[in-house]
């Protein structure tokens, strides 16, 4: 199966291997996206964020539509020259940030949807012309449509809406102008309700994007439900695009929507997690604030080949942590990137095998 976006190279039950080719480089999937929301990945030097082995990042249309603005972006250059970042770049639509910003939400209807901007209150609106207008000045690699994302246990009527709403935005923004090479991804809605979740999908499927994603899931749903409506939308999806699987980062989600069959996915939380002073390792998740790491003199993370492990005892990112030090920030942020993208570059190489089952629960029975 193979096009001139994206072929696949092995797969392992319904999960795959593939290769993605953008206009700023080629992509191995599956692949975690390290989220640069303000055009950094926080507290990182991009040279540090390649070096652990990220091959893509996000950008966040929402915030640099408001700060910077996307025209100074484009007048110094685009978003790859103005963060220092040569590799490729997806960029969302700003619709989870609008939507997820419940209360700064005037009015949504057929048109648009009209919000006060979190910076300065003033009244904004956003349209799929509009978010194809913003990405075409960032000049991503990969942009995303705008979606209407309505919060979990809405009733099915509101659902349903949302979808109907989605769909049009859809059609109107795959006619609008992109930047030279941009791919563009449509993304379905649909909550965890079967039908429309189906709906969605084939809705979105039959625009013909260049890849598709699944929205609206990972915003406090049970997991299993989560999961289960993953497996069955996944499968919806046409076999033969990327299949991008919105917020979800934590290790038993990666391993798990790559099952389904998804090929990406993002995350804020190895910057978060690291703001809180915790670790991800293959013991689990560790918070280094913790009196017990004092006199440890072992890595964060035995298995791990970070700068952070090669060189640092837990006993001192523990002090720094707990003495809110910019370094202890720094090492944790790094480690916790790394072990996310070691964890999928192990998920690649498992499918290639035909193992992935295998390194599944081996991988959860460590970390779980
Ligand atoms: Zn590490």
């Amino acid at each position: 199966m193979s096009s001139e976006v994206f072929s696949i190279v092995a797969t392992d039950g319904a999960a795959r291997a593939g290769v993605l080719r953008t206009a700023h480089g080629v992509v191995e999937t599956p692949v975690f996206m390290p989220v640069g929301t303000k055009a950094t990945v926080k507290s990182l030097h991009p040279d540090e964020v390649r070096d652990l082995g990220a091959q893509i990042l996000l950008g966040n249309t929402y915030h640099l539509y408001f700060r910077p603005g996307d025209e100074l972006i484009r007048d110094l250059g685009g978003l790859h020259r103005f963060m220092g970042w040569e590799a490729p770049i997806l960029t969302d639509s700003g619709g989870f940030q609008v939507f997820s910003l419940r209360d700064t939400i005037a009015r949504v209807d057929d048109e648009g949807v009209t919000f006060r901007s979190v910076y300065d209150g003033a009244e904004a609106h956003f349209t799929p012309e509009l978010a194809a207008r913003i990405q075409q000045n960032l000049g991503s690699d990969i942009a995303m449509c705008l979606d209407h994302v309505p919060p979990a246990g809405i009733s099915r009527a509101q659902l349903e809406d949302a979808v109907r709403r989605t769909t049009l935005w859809a059609e109107r923004q795959r006619n609008a102008p992109r930047a030279d090479g941009q791919l563009r991804f449509g993304i379905a809605q649909g909550g965890v309700d079967p039908e429309l979740r189906r709906r969605s999908t084939e809705e979105i499927a039959e625009l013909d994007f260049d890849g598709n994603a699944i929205g609206g899931l990972a915003i406090g749903e049970d997991r299993d439900t989560m999961f289960e409506a993953t497996d069955r939308s996944a499968a919806l999806m046409p076999a033969d695009k990327p299949r991008y699987f919105m917020g979800i980062g934590d290790p038993e989600g990666i391993l798990e929507v790559i099952e389904a069959g998804v090929d990406m996915f993002d995350c804020v939380l190895p910057t978060r997690t690291a703001r809180t002073g915790s670790a991800l390792t293959w013991e689990g998740r560790l918070n280094l604030r913790n009196a017990r790491f004092a006199r440890d003199e072992g890595p964060i993370d035995e298995r791990c080949d970070c700068p952070a492990c090669a060189r640092f005892s837990r006993g001192y990112v523990r002090h720094l942590v707990n003495q809110d030090e910019l370094l202890g920030l720094r090492l944790l942020s790094l480690h916790n990137l790394r072990f996310l993208i070691s964890l999928t570059r192990g998920a690649r190489t498992a499918i290639e095998r035909g193992e992935f089952a295998t390194y599944k629960r081996d991988a959860l029975e460590r970390i779980m």
